[in-house]
């Protein structure tokens, strides 16, 4: 059985393609492939080889022509990923004196492997926080906040 909240599959170059679609997402609900190969500085074939490989995860479905949405697990494992990313960098800013700078880019090794309970833990620790110190909005937890 996979740990509870661990992404059983994805890469981490799968993760940043997943992100990145999903930062190009408000305000519509289709991103061109296009846009996802310049936000990531790639060609249109690399970034068509992941969003393929993200749809044979589930995490997304692609349109001929148009570009891809989110699936409903897409989207929550993206929100997950967000979620963690921004607890464990607020956490550890806060209570370790440890850079905000530090403090993020070590969030990025760990945010897709840390579990729901921990990352419950931490937040509820932190009095449920709305935001990061980047003062980015941190998504709620289902069974935390
Ligand atoms: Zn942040
Ligand atoms: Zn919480």
């Amino acid at each position: 059985m996979p740990k509870s909240g661990a992404s059983k599959s994805l890469t981490g170059k799968e993760v940043e393609y997943l992100k990145t679609v999903f930062k190009l997402l408000p305000g519509r609900d289709i991103v061109g492939s296009l846009e996802v190969a310049d936000a990531m500085g790639v060609s249109c074939a690399t970034a068509s080889e992941y969003l393929e490989r993200l749809e044979e995860k589930g995490m997304l479905k692609r349109y001929r022509w148009r570009g891809v949405v989110l699936s409903k697990k897409g989207l929550e494992e993206v929100n997950r990923i967000i979620r963690n990313h921004r607890i464990f960098e607020t956490y550890v800013y806060r209570f370790l004196s440890v850079s905000l700078e530090d403090a993020c880019e070590c969030a990025s090794m760990v945010e897709q492997h840390l579990s729901e309970k921990v990352v419950n833990s931490m937040c509820s620790a932190l009095g449920h926080p709305r935001t990061c110190p980047h003062k980015n909005h941190i998504p709620g937890g289902r069974s935390c906040c």
